[in-house]
């Protein structure tokens, strides 16, 4: 059973002047435990709301989302609050997700307190401090604040927060887009260590090529909230069949020297 399975799903906003915007305009695709699936396309082009909704923090207009074989659109407030655990979001800015008058313990340890089956305080302390060494944060972190942090420990902290649930699947949307270059590479570094030692599902929401590359098994190409393209990355990358990604691709940064053997660099 696939651990996402999509079917016709749509989206439609109106713009600020009262047109539809079709968003996500009826897309459809599974993942598979373990997988992880790249979402590209240009800015605007319904990558994030498509992540929203797969999560539920955006209602669809139609369509069918399964999560795990479940119905996500026909889940109560209730049912859906017990599975946001295991259906997790790491955002784009790490700092704005942060709420800035929480100690990094705190941010870590809210979502344990949401789902009310974590124990005692002793036992969620213990939970909160071994997410973070797994994210390369040590116990001097517990008691700092957001603002004191860089943007790669930032987003550690954000990667905790959603690992602390023990999630199945997490979306990335554009994990590591504001980050610099050597941080990013060390931040992707640890996301797949992490995925391998969990057995994570991601889904991966980008605008850059050589990111997913490397990153993604599979990759969906998203252009006026539609799929233009899915298949394997190596295929869809290296043999484009569609114009529109021929074009994505043309207009992308020439290839960034990749280095898994580095070290996860710490900043
Ligand atoms: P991407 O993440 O690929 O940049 P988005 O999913 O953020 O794209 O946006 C897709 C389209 O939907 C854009 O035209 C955007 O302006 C519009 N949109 C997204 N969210 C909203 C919203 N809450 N209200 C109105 N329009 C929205
Ligand atoms: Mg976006």
């Amino acid at each position: 059973m696939p651990i996402i399975e999509l079917k016709d799903v749509r989206k439609t906003f109106r713009s600020p002047q009262g047109l539809p915007v079709a968003a996500v305009d009826g897309i459809s695709f599974s993942v598979e435990r373990g997988e992880t699936l790249g979402i590209i396309g240009e800015s605007g082009s319904g990558k994030s709301t498509l992540g929203r909704l797969i999560l539920r923090l955006s209602e669809a207009d139609s369509g069918t989302i399964l999560l795990e074989g479940e119905d996500v659109r026909a889940l109560s407030k209730a049912q859906l609050r017990k599975r946001r655990r295991r259906w997790q979001i790491v955002f784009q800015e790490p700092f704005a997700s942060l709420n800035p008058r929480l100690t990094i313990r705190q941010i870590v340890e809210e979502p344990l307190i949401v789902a009310r089956t974590y124990g005692s305080r002793a036992e969620r302390l213990r939970r909160v401090t071994e997410t973070l060494e797994e994210v390369g944060l040590s116990q001097d972190f517990l008691n700092r604040r957001p603002a004191n942090l860089s943007g790669g420990q930032q987003q550690r902290v954000g990667i905790a927060r959603c690992l602390v649930t023990d999630p199945a699947l997490v979306v990335l949307d554009e994990p590591t887009s504001s980050l610099d270059l050597t941080i990013r590479a060390s931040i992707l570094r640890m996301l797949s260590r992490l995925q391998a030692a969990r057995g994570l599902t991601y889904v991966f929401v980008s605008h850059d090529i050589e990111t997913v590359r490397h990153f993604c098994s599979r990759v969906a190409v998203m252009h006026r909230g539609r799929f233009v393209e899915i298949g394997s990355t190596h295929d869809v990358l290296s043999n484009p069949q569609q114009p529109y990604t021929k074009a994505l691709m043309s207009a992308a940064m020439p290839p960034i020297p990749y280095n898994p053997g580095t070290q996860e660099v710490m900043a």
